[in-house]
């Protein structure tokens, strides 16, 4: 039976042929489906029997069918690593297989973990199915989330061997996204010296992503203009629910503003502003706290990058509005959070306080909200009780906010039990904890994957509470206070 995917050649193919390389994944043995994303494919205008139950599809989904047409291939980008410059990165493990346009949108369809490309540098194009399982449900965890991210239509996995620590299995992610190109791919242009192919890939984004930038006086300043309030917004809504990516170097840094590349990354479970989730990132660059500092920097680096196409100060301009874009994104979706339905010029410090006051307090950032939604407005009521057991250091510097809190609340009439419902419809009762994955993914390694189903199921709408994931709306174990996740992948 021949596959049955509806690709069409990529589009990124009509940009000149330095920005990719024709390339042909490297089959891994006998493959088997570790998960499949029905309701994505639906959105695709796919119906999912058809794509799953055809056995030729999960061979050309795990990089292992014996022909690919379209020809798939791989992008170049350089990038900022921590802050220094490297200049050859690239698709290492993703195969660009093509486009489809089903469910009214142009979505790009890419392999990661399907092998070598030529820029694959000393690694082997794998990747294994403990990562592979954190990128599937933490892209879909975060689209139910509401977040701008790129998607995963399937995992296939393959007993095949791979190397990292030790011998684990290989695994291959389906990502989806409009597009995948990065602030790495204009970083690449510009340092080699290729500047003559910025406005060849500026216009290509535009044409396909950003057509009202056409109507502009400059394009290309419009196309960062947009480039930089999606990137505002983006960690505004990270920062929203406690998400830390964990690499935020500027080839992971999509151009659409979406989250992309999910490594070592991990949801606040106790409110530290200087979390940092990636175990190898002992100076703290990417802390939760930083993350909007570090996105004006790559911006400024994407920025350098438009210099032969936007003049110098327009760019500086823009730049230096970006730091109110990001406060007026994130003030607006934290006034959501607490539950305020009108905007005082105070806000900004009364949320700035409430954080103040849990900092050192091992407050469950993500319980928090929800238990917040049941503080009434009577000044002096004691607090609800599940809010209080959130408390494992001194409260008494929350119960003063609290105060504060319901003098604000009073002032807009806010009435209680609306106010509930509203905070719950935009703060989620789960979300996907590294302690969550652990589990399913020790299950995975076991052969099974139920686990990731359900947790799948749960994250699919993580506003909404319900018995059959009570589990996953608890507080972490003990134990889960040990889980260190590194970048090996
Ligand atoms: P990352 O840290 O995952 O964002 O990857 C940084 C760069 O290393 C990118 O160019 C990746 O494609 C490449 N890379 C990471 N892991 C591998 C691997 N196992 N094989 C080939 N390239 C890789
Ligand atoms: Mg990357």
């Amino acid at each position: 039976m021949p596959h049955t995917l509806p690709l069409t050649a990529p589009a990124v193919c009509s940009l000149p042929e330095t920005f990719y390389s024709r390339i042909r994944p490297e089959p891994l043995a006998q493959p088997y489906w570790v998960a499949q994303n029905h309701a994505l494919a639906a959105e695709m205008g796919l119906r999912p029997s058809e794509i799953f139950d055809n056995p030729d599809n999960l061979l050309y989904l795990a990089g292992s069918a014996p022909a690919y047409d379209p020809v798939p291939i791989a992008t170049v980008y350089s990038g900022h690593q921590f802050g220094v410059y490297v200049r050859q990165l690239g698709d290492g493990r993703a195969a660009l297989l093509g486009d489809s346009t089903g469910g009214g949108q142009r979505r790009e369809w890419q392999l990661k973990g399907a092998g070598k490309t030529p820029y694959s540098r000393f690694a082997d194009g794998r990747a294994v199915l403990r990562s592979s399982i954190r990128e599937y449900l933490c892209s879909e965890a975060m689209h139910g989330l509401g977040i701008a991210t790129t998607r995963a239509l399937a995992l296939t996995g393959s007993n095949d061997a791979v190397y990292r620590e030790e011998a684990e299995t290989a695994a291959v992610v389906t990502r989806i996204a409009p597009s995948f190109i990065r602030f790495g791919h204009f970083e690449y242009l510009y340092h080699t010296g290729q500047h003559h192919n910025l406005p060849v890939l500026a216009d290509f984004l535009i044409e396909h992503h950003f057509p009202e930038c056409r109507e502009a006086d400059n394009p290309y300043l419009a196309f960062f203009q947009t480039v930089s309030q999606r990137t505002a917004e983006l960690i505004a809504a990270w920062q929203s629910v406690g998400f830390c990516h964990g690499v935020m170097n500027t080839d992971n840094m999509s151009a659409l503003g979406l989250t992309i590349d999910y490594g070592p990354f991990g949801f606040l479970d106790h409110y530290d502003r200087r979390h940092v989730c990636n175990h190898s990132d002992s100076g703290g660059r990417y802390a939760y706290n930083e993350q909007p500092y570090v996105a004006h920097w790559n911006l400024s680096r994407f920025a350098s990058c438009l210099l032969p196409l936007v003049p110098e100060g327009a760019l500086i301009d823009e730049l230096e509005r970006f730091p109110e874009a990001f406060q007026t994104a994130y003030t607006a979706k934290m006034r959501a959070k607490i539950g305020l339905q009108t905007e005082e010029k105070t806000d900004g410090e009364l949320i700035g306080d409430m954080f103040a006051a849990l900092q050192g307090s091992k407050v469950d950032f993500t319980l928090f909200f929800r238990h917040l939604a049941n503080v009434g407005n009577t000044h002096g009521e004691p607090l609800p009780q599940d809010l209080a057991a959130l408390f494992q250091g001194p409260a008494d510097a929350f119960v003063h906010w609290i105060g504060r809190y319901r003098g604000r609340l009073r002032a807009e009439n806010s009435n209680p039990e609306t106010r509930a419902e509203r905070m719950n419809a935009v703060n989620p009762l789960y979300v996907l904890r590294n302690y969550l994955l652990e589990q399913a993914i020790e299950q995975a390694k076991n052969g099974d994957f139920r686990e990731i189903e359900r947790l799948h199921r749960c994250m699919q709408n993580p506003f909404e509470a319900r018995r059959e994931f009570a589990d996953f709306a608890e507080r972490p174990p003990e134990w889960a206070g040990g889980i260190c996740v590194s970048c090996s992948s």
